[in-house]
């Protein structure tokens, strides 16, 4: 086997989808894992992403997750650490992008790290420390009234400084980056003797990336959103090839399973339905009445399945969404279509399906949990962000499952028919 280059641990579940595409388009055969294995990699692979949910974790569970990631990353022998975070930076004040970075540097003995959500492909850029979505700060960005993780101020150095303890945090800003990897590395040789742990580091291109990933190699660990991963192979001598994101054959029935309700789903919804292809809708209230709903869509599925892919969707519009968690509650109903949406996607592959598209990022979770998926090789772009992953499933008999995970706003509008074309 040969060494495991990368060892990444990412902060959430289709983050780490995310950062396993990027690391594939650049070369690198990578095995994405749900939670902390318990049994060493059997697979010949470049990069692990271990997938967390520690994004909004108290501090403290969130670290020493992450903790047990790494000790399983190096007890499999990888040469670098990558911490992924999202592209938006959502962390607390409290953390845990702060806490977990320091946990890491220490229990990797290293003095310096550094830190750059910057994904330019995806619109998210760093500039003098500050992290623009677009055209506008972070903090006008929509980002300052999150739920969880309000994002209130753009200027990471600051944000960052305040959920460390000990490490003091600098900047390598884009004049440094424009002049290439010899600059950024005087640079973090500087930082290190003003007693730097952790530099902020601009990036307003895919170039700018590419240049740092160079000035990186040396470093026992990254921490990063997606984009990093595009500049980080090379430096093992790896290049962009078909060979990284080669899967087994597909083969089997199709089918789509839809939790999500963002704009772009719903959009996907319209245009699988216009190709005449049959769907089914699952009505909330009818599973909170107690109806066989999930018995019902398969009962419905099992005699189309031979035709080709069907749709079965929770997917509403904002007014029905709003008048059911009105009904029901937020919480409750999301997590009762969670639980729908998985048993139909289970019962699905136990019924021949082989070729499975879900789209939502929490209903992604819940069908993996509901198919005791518990690691997934990650093949070929779909579209940006979103790959086909093949994975071991015991509802599917033992055979292997072909599945993409997409989350809420990715994709285009003819995703669900567009995606099965890439597995022939
Ligand atoms: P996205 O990636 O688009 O955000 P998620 O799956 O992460 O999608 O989140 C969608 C949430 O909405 C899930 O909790 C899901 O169960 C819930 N949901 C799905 N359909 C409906 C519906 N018709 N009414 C209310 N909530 C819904």
């Amino acid at each position: 086997m040969n060494p495991l280059y990368l060892g990444c641990i990412a902060d959430d579940f289709t983050g780490a989808t995310d950062l396993a595409n990027n690391l594939v388009r650049a070369g690198m055969r990578v095995l994405q894992t749900i939670g902390v294995p318990e049994e060493p990699l059997a697979t010949e692979v470049d990069a692990v992403v271990v997938a967390l949910k520690s994004r909004t974790l108290p501090a403290a569970d969130a670290v020493s997750q992450s903790l047990a990631a790494l000790h399983w990353l190096q007890a499999q022998g990888a040469q670098q650490i990558y911490f992924k975070y999202c592209s938006t930076f959502d962390s607390t004040a409290k953390g845990n992008i702060g806490p977990v970075t320091e946990a890491l540097m220490n229990a990797l003995k290293t003095d310096f790290t550094i830190a750059t959500p910057a994904f330019p492909d995806n619109h998210r850029t760093v500039f003098k420390g500050n992290l623009f979505v677009g055209e506008v700060l972070l903090n006008e960005s929509g980002m300052q009234n999150h739920p969880l993780t309000p994002m209130t101020d753009p200027n990471l150095v600051r944000v960052l400084q305040a959920q460390v303890r000990r490490a003091k945090v600098g900047l390598i800003d884009y004049k440094v980056v424009a002049q290439g990897a010899h600059a950024v590395r005087a640079r973090i040789a500087q930082l290190r003797t003003e007693g730097v742990g952790i530099a902020i580091v601009d990036a307003i291109s895919n170039n700018d990336l590419l240049r740092l990933g160079p000035a990186l190699k040396d470093l026992p660990l990254v921490t990063a959103g997606s984009g990093l991963a595009i500049g980080l192979p090379a430096n093992f001598g790896l290049k962009p090839s078909s060979h990284s994101s080669k899967l087994p054959p597909a083969r089997g029935l199709q089918a789509i399973v839809s939790g999500s309700c963002s704009l772009a789903t719903n959009r996907q919804v319209v245009a699988f339905t216009k190709t005449g292809r049959p769907t089914l809708a699952v009505d909330a209230l009818r599973v909170a009445a107690g109806v066989d709903v999930v018995g019902e869509a398969l009962a419905w599925a099992e005699p189309l399945l031979a035709g080709g892919p069907v749709l079965v969707y929770s997917t509403a519009d904002v007014s029905l969404v709003k008048s059911v968690q009105g009904q029901l509650g937020v919480q409750e109903a999301g997590a009762m279509l969670e639980r729908t949406i998985a048993a139909i996607a289970r019962g699905l592959v136990e019924r021949g399906v082989r070729q499975l598209v879900v789209a939502g990022g929490e209903t992604s979770g819940a069908c993996v949990q509901a198919l005791d998926i518990t690691q997934m090789k990650i093949g070929g772009q779909i579209d940006p962000g979103v790959p086909w992953c093949h994975a071991a499933c015991a509802a599917a008999g033992g055979e292997g499952l072909h599945l993409t995970l997409k989350s809420g706003n990715f994709g285009s509008d003819d995703f669900f028919t567009q995606a099965f074309t890439h597995l022939t």
